[in-house]
């Protein structure tokens, strides 16, 4: 029980670190996420920014009024660059995006010091002085992982730490209550992003995941795999695929019921789990059918890593309640062709497998 919590909890804790766990369709995923929110601040602050002019006239002393609404014009602009400006979403763009956002905020807040002078913000301008602390806030309201959470909240800290020291202010015990007040923000934000990450990623896994086997399930894998071969195209590396389906299986859920043929699907699974890396993935096709992508992998290679497959599982001992079970597969083999859609490669791969029951089953074609 205890080494299974901390089992679960260390995992967490990679997950929300950093993206080095995270699969390619949960970069694209976040990315989007990311990036819808960023502009959904910049704008909303983008608006905000100049409708506050009115009551700078009513606050702000008249020697730096017009300064002042210049600032807000142009950090408004910036900021509806930033909301309206199109993105692909990478992983990259993405943390772009959020750094800009950040940037822009601590750009006017440097504004407004230099401006108004270094103990300007008094408490009837709060709506200046809170301006790092809502910066954090906004933070916390962005699926960020924890090292990247903490790169923007530190570039933060140290800002503000080197403004007030520039203009000799550092220990006024304004700027360090407002310093206080960010550290605590920071600690909120960090804890903020890590819980919001783990629903994420929990989501996630269940939409892409097959509930039996815990393999990708058949549109996670075919978007995952659409991905890892552009990313192989791009560097003329060819690819194959592997169509598995087990012999008879109908069989085995008929003599040994459902739940032993579960097992057996299980079992099958754990075999191809272990071949998964950022160039191999296998998923659950459908019913006892997986498909396996290579990467990088021409033909003759992916032959005999279906002649591997093919021996491993055939030497497993799968035991249901009354016996001890063997299963054996066939594997249809294609490699992808220049220009030739993903789908019509699984298409030949799956008439390979086709051959290759008709051959009597038990067998490697391609
Ligand atoms: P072949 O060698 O020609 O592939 O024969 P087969 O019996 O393996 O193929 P067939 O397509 O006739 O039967 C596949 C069976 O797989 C039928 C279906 O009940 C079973 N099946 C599909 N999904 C599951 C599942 O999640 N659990 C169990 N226990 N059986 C499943
Ligand atoms: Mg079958
Ligand atoms: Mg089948």
């Amino acid at each position: 029980m205890n080494a299974q919590f901390l089992k679960v909890a260390q995992s967490v804790l990679l997950d929300c670190v950093s993206s080095r766990f995270h699969s390619h369709d949960f970069d694209y995923y976040r990315s989007e996420l990311l990036i819808v929110r960023v502009r959904l601040f910049a704008a909303l602050f983008g608006l905000a920014t100049p409708l506050w002019i009115p009551i700078d006239r009513w606050l702000l002393p008249g020697d730096i009024l017009g300064s002042m609404m210049a600032l807000r014009l142009v950090t408004g602009l910036g900021l509806l660059l930033l909301a309206l400006l199109p993105v692909r979403p990478t992983l990259n763009a993405a943390r772009i995006r959020v750094f800009l956002l950040v940037a822009v905020t601590l750009l006017f807040y440097l504004g407004v010091q230099l401006l108004a002078g270094p103990t300007f913000p008094t408490s009837a301008l709060i709506g200046y002085t809170v301006l790092p602390l809502l910066l954090i806030a906004i933070l916390a309201l962005l699926p960020l992982t924890l090292a990247e959470s903490a790169f923007l909240q530190l570039l933060v800290a140290v800002w503000l730490i080197l403004l007030h020291t520039g203009f000799g202010v550092l220990l006024d015990q304004g700027v360090l209550g407002l310093l206080w007040l960010l550290l605590l923000f920071i600690g909120f934000a960090l804890m903020a992003q890590g819980i919001q990450l783990h629903l994420l990623l929990l989501i996630h896994r269940q939409a892409t995941r097959d509930n039996l086997t815990g393999l990708f399930n058949r549109g996670a894998l075919l978007r995952e795999a659409a991905q890892v071969i552009d990313r192989g195209r791009e560097q003329g590396l060819a690819y194959s695929v592997l169509m598995i389906d087990l012999d008879r299986f109908k069989q085995i859920n008929d003599t040994y019921g459902h739940l032993a043929g579960d097992n057996v699907l299980r079992t099958v699974s754990s075999v191809l789990a272990r071949e998964t890396s950022p160039a191999t993935l296998p998923g659950r096709f459908g019913g006892e059918e997986f498909l396996l992508l290579l990467a990088d992998t021409p033909l003759e290679q992916a032959k005999q890593k279906a002649e591997q497959l093919r021996l491993a599982i055939a030497d497993l001992q799968i035991d249901t309640e009354t016996t001890t079970l063997t299963v054996t597969t066939s594997i249809g083999v294609a490699e992808g062709a220049a220009g030739e859609a993903l789908e019509e490669v699984i298409q030949r791969a799956d008439q390979a497998l086709y051959t290759a029951k008709e051959k009597g089953r038990n067998l490697v074609v391609s």
